[in-house]
């Protein structure tokens, strides 16, 4: 990366952490919903919160013209984000810039989120779109959030129409596969925001945490399918939010039931087309 931000800025710890974790797994996380989880398994009140400055990339980026532009403007007035392009990974590989109809998708990725999940005090608030100058048959959508900051990466292949790669293909297309991720990422975000929402979620779907700190769930088998094994409440609430985006009918009943019985949930599209 460039050292335009300063080593010592742990903002750019954080770029690092969630575009280095956004080239390894398939759905990426990190929210610091992490830090509050011991609490809440002992459900006392939660310590005061801080939360580490917003991440604000300030390095190189790719510079956008014409319809690119135009689509990046509306995705930033419509959802009240900033988009950048970092034109390098932290690696200091050249990144690709991204096309119209990738951006488009991403548009339409958005408008499909809860819309409570839009304007909170954690929701993200810049993102970063990257594109690597190679092919991933593993990775060809990651995403990753921290400090307010998304991370899209899309590996060069990625084809918003064609089959997403995973070989359990659980979610269609590549471009529901993107939906499905940005619904991952944003209910880390909301949680990080909404604990209460999260701690419902432990308490309901069974899950109990060990003096170890490791996470054991009463009915595993209602777990969602998953390319990894789901090890803790916080991935599972994050990658069923996903599945309730685009594939509502692989959920479990009371996975189901969760979406459309909370409040936060009520006006998601999601939820209006699947009624019990
Ligand atoms: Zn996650």
């Amino acid at each position: 990366m460039s050292t335009d931000v300063g080593v010592e800025n742990p903002t750019r710890r954080d770029f690092l952490k969630i575009a280095s974790s956004a080239l390894g797994a398939t759905i990426a996380l990190e929210g610091g919903v992490w830090a509050f989880l011991n609490y809440t398994a002992t459900l006392r009140p939660p310590p005061e919160r801080t939360f580490p400055p917003d991440f604000i990339y300030t390095g190189p980026e790719i510079k956008y013209l014409g319809e690119e532009a135009s689509t990046i403007n509306t995705i930033q007035q419509d959802f009240l984000i900033t988009i950048k392009s970092p034109s390098q990974l932290p690696s200091g590989e050249a990144t690709l810039p991204w096309k119209n109809a990738h951006l488009i998708t991403l548009s339409m990725a958005l408008q499909r989120l809860p819309p409570s999940y839009l304007h909170h005090p954690r929701s993200p608030k810049e993102f970063m779109l990257i594109r690597t100058n190679q092919d991933n048959p593993y990775g060809i959508v990651e995403l990753g959030y921290a400090s307010r900051s998304l991370v899209v990466t899309l590996a060069r292949n990625f084809s918003p129409h064609a089959p997403e790669p995973d070989i359990h293909n659980i979610y269609g297309d590549q471009a529901s596969l993107l939906t499905a991720s940005l619904a991952h990422e944003y209910t880390h975000a909301y949680d990080e925001g909404h604990l209460r929402a999260l701690t419902d979620w432990i308490e309901q779907m069974g899950w109990t945490q060990a003096a170890d700190n490791t996470w054991k769930n009463a009915y595993s088998q209602n777990l969602p399918p998953a390319p990894n094994p789901i090890i803790n409440p916080v991935e599972d609430k994050a990658i069923c939010a996903g599945l309730m985006a685009v594939r509502p009918d692989i959920l479990s009943f009371k996975r189901k039931r969760f979406f459309l019985s909370r409040p936060e949930y009520r006006d998601w599209g999601a939820v209006k087309s699947n009624r019990l």
